[in-house]
């Protein structure tokens, strides 16, 4: 029996599993920042930027012609398979440092995957128009199942959400296979330094992903306890 009744019958414990998985990811947001900051300060000793060392790991990976552009902002460093491209923030990009060159060859990782068909990114990739639909369409599913006393809506929607834990749930082992190759390339290119501040940038990077995850799957176990076993439509 909820205790209190919120917006559009969503109770009051949502919002505390909400609020749960607010502060799980401001954690994981934290740590990754002050790690990151931490190792920009330490010189890489594998020579160049992060540009100019992803487009070297690009080439020995069988993925040479990869572009690499830059984008705004800090930590928006991606691979876009559409344009084929890197997109490293600025300080990535023009950076030398332990963290600007683990970060720059971690999306090199993403490239080199896509690259050689890599099964657990391409089902990623997969997953993605159906995600997006997911992501967007569940709360609104949901509001309108619960609105109009409609269990099948319902089901929908936790049927929805539950696509988006799975696609989390397989970004996991592919956002850790681009980290184990970053680390190897800048353990056999790199000194000791490189290879330690580059495990532990992209761990604090990967820790973000498990957060996720984890808040999500917290939010699945929420709204199968609230709303599953109910089909008293
Ligand atoms: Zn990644």
């Amino acid at each position: 029996m909820p205790l209190y009744y919120g917006f559009y019958g969503i109770d009051l414990g949502y919002y505390l599993v909400a609020l749960v998985a607010l502060v799980i990811g401001a954690i994981a947001q934290a740590y990754i920042r002050s790690t990151y900051k931490k190792w920009s300060k330490v010189p890489a000793n594998v020579p160049g930027t992060g540009a100019d060392v992803a487009r070297r790991m690009l080439a020995e990976g069988g993925a040479g012609e990869v572009g690499i552009t830059r984008v705004g902002g800090s930590l928006t460093d991606h691979y876009d398979p559409r344009d084929n491209r890197l997109h490293l923030s600025d300080d990535n990009y023009r950076g030398a440092s332990v963290a600007s060159v683990a970060v720059a060859c971690h999306e090199a990782g993403h490239a080199i995957q896509a690259a050689e068909g890599f099964g657990l990114y391409r089902l990623r990739s997969a997953l993605v128009p159906a995600v997006n639909i997911a992501q967007q369409g569940w709360v609104l599913v949901l509001v309108l199942g619960v609105m109009l006393n409609a269990f099948n809506l319902v089901q929908l929607a936790i049927l929805l959400f539950a696509v988006s834990v799975v696609f989390q749930l397989v970004t996991l082992p592919v956002e850790i296979d681009a980290s184990r190759r970053a680390v190897a390339y800048l353990s056999q290119n790199g000194a000791g330094l490189d290879e330690q501040g580059a495990r532990k940038v992209l761990t604090a990077a990967a820790l973000t992903y498990v957060a996720a995850a984890l808040t999500s799957i917290i939010q699945l176990l929420y709204l199968l306890g609230r709303y599953g076993g109910r089909g008293d439509e």
